[in-house]
């Protein structure tokens, strides 16, 4: 890890335009982030969607970064490459994108600002983030919500399908 850097996970999910491309497109470029490394990332899972149904199912996958940068930089980074897939925002939630990267955790940083809350508060219940985040961080603790093994235990992955490594 770079000095003073901090470990950050990213959940990453698209439904639109050749999703594993998308997500496989997206992880290299997180590697390019400034003042970040990336230091490994998950198989890729294909998820139904949540919220309206009548939009294709999700692939999805997480990235483990290491970051010189701060929460709201790395953020905007993040946005920046949305915005390079071609995301629209609709302004509604849980609608078709092509690229939503979220910051799930960042060190052992708790943040609740007017655009930024971390832990992302949806960790808890989605399995296709916490399934791909406990595949690269089986011993995260994530602040405020516990370790992710108690997480996985009440958090079912029947919907979830892991992709086999020749389609990632
Ligand atoms: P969603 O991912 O819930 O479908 P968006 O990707 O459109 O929604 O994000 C909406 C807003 O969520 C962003 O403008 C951002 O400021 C805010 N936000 C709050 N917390 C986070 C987080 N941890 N990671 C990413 N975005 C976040
Ligand atoms: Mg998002």
């Amino acid at each position: 890890m770079k000095a003073g850097g901090l470990r950050a996970y990213i959940g990453l999910g698209s439904n639109l335009d050749d999703p594993v491309r998308q997500v496989r497109r997206a992880i290299v470029e997180l590697s390019s982030v400034r003042l970040t490394e990336l230091a490994s990332f998950s198989s890729l899972y294909r998820s139904p969607p949540m919220g309206p149904s009548d939009q294709p199912d999700y692939i999805n996958a997480v990235a483990a970064l290491d970051t010189g940068l701060d929460s709201d930089s790395l953020l905007a980074e993040l946005q920046s490459i949305e915005r390079r897939h071609g995301r629209k925002r609709t302004g509604k939630r849980w609608t078709a994108r092509t690229l939503d990267l979220d910051l799930l955790v960042f060190g052992d940083m708790q943040i609740d600002s007017r655009h930024l809350m971390v832990p992302h508060p949806g960790i808890r219940d989605r399995s296709f983030v916490l399934y791909p985040l406990a595949e690269i961080a089986h011993d995260l603790e994530i602040p405020g919500m516990g370790p992710i093994d108690r997480l996985l235990e009440s958090c079912t992955s029947r919907d979830l399908q892991k992709l086999p490594s020749d389609d990632c």
